[in-house]
């Protein structure tokens, strides 16, 4: 049987879980949520998904645009297991009344504060600890990527220390009210709040973060240095320790896969998804051992990073698989990310 899936906000994030959970053979997409009329919700209806409104949304509007309206967010949270939160910052705190309220399970996003559900979430990092939870919190992209690459490095060799600055997109591509336009902004808060989000995950790891955001859309990429615990042979131990990871994609100098431009292209090429690049992205060119230093580059796509994760969560929260790993296959061979 397969379980009933409500995604509650369909944007940038909403909009790529909802399809995800679609292509999930243990799921069922029992509706989206929409506060309005959009060419996102023309795009829901020409998938067939039925839409029900939410926050406020009047059934007029829906009305006047001719797009059928299949009942109210409390209509679609009667009909379903679990509810993936994918509302804009902080929404997500007030529509978790919502959720206890019809007595579901739900998923929130990295744009709430940490106790908002009763774990924060990393597939690669922490499954089994949210095993059975009626809340999880599925964290922002930025800590999304660095949780997915401690968790491989401290399988490995074990992390004695992390600085990492993260070079921040400014917006994302459709979101054209928001700079800058030319400059580059440091985030005056030391460290960033990226840090103390990593260890609601990983809460031993010493980690130090700072940020700067600059004008691009594309994509996140973070300047690494780690000190491991224990030195590799070399460099290519660790790299080729990410390249058979699920999750990350390693570009080999033969791919003149320079920066993020041709990162997204390559995605363009690839059509998963919505063209996302859902794993992390690393280079070998980019990547150098000292010793047990560990310097790295790799690059986010913020807008997809967290949807193979909202998957997994799902299955996490309602307990539908013990390993963690057998559900990262499972979503990834769905999401057409699984390679030979
Ligand atoms: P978005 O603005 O693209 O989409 C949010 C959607 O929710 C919109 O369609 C909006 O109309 C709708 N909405 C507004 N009020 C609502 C309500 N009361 N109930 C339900 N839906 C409502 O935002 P997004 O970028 O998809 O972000 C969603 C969450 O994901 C945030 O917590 C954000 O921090 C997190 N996140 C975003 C990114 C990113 O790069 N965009 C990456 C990782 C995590």
């Amino acid at each position: 049987m397969r379980v009933r899936v409500a995604v509650n906000g369909f944007g940038t994030i909403g909009k790529r879980v909802a399809d995800a959970v679609a292509k999930q053979p243990d799921m069922e997409l029992v509706g989206v949520a929409k506060t309005r009329p959009s060419y996102e919700a023309r795009r829901a209806m020409e998938k067939g998904y039925p839409i029900y409104i939410t926050g406020g949304g009047k059934p007029e509007d829906f009305k006047c645009a001719g797009l059928p309206v299949a009942g109210t967010i409390h209509d679609l949270l009667g009909k379903v297991d679990i509810v993936v939160d994918a509302a804009p910052d902080k929404i997500g705190r007030e529509n978790r009344k919502l959720y206890e309220a019809a007595g579901v399970h739900a998923i929130f996003q990295g744009g709430e504060k940490a106790d908002v559900a009763e774990a924060s979430f990393s597939s690669l990092a922490n499954y089994a600890a949210c095993r059975g939870k009626r809340t999880l919190r599925v964290v922002s992209c930025n800590t999304t990527g660095i949780a997915r690459a401690a968790a491989i490095l401290r399988e490995g060799w074990g992390i004695d220390h992390w600085e990492v600055t993260i070079v921040r997109r400014a917006a994302d591509p459709a979101e054209t009210k928001k700079g800058p336009i030319n400059g580059i902004m440091p985030t005056f808060q030391l460290p960033s709040h990226h840090g103390p989000d990593v260890l609601t995950i990983l809460p031993e790891l010493h980690i130090a973060t700072l940020a700067v955001v600059v004008p691009t859309t594309l994509m996140h990429v973070h300047v690494n240095h780690v000190r491991l615990t224990r030195a590799p042979k070399d460099a290519t131990e660790v790299t080729d320790t990410f390249r058979k990871a699920p999750r990350f994609r390693v570009f080999a100098p033969w791919e003149h896969v320079d920066g993020t431009p041709q990162v997204m292209e390559y995605a363009r090429d690839r059509g998963l998804g919505f063209n996302d690049m859902m794993e992390n992205v690393l280079w070998d060119e980019g990547f150098r051992m000292d010793g047990r230093d560990a310097y790295f580059f790799q690059a986010i796509h913020q807008e997809s990073i967290v949807v193979p994760e909202n998957v997994d969560a799902i299955r996490a929260s309602l307990d539908l698989e013990v390993d963690g790993r057998a559900s990262i296959a499972k979503t990834d061979l769905a999401l057409g990310l699984s390679r030979a």
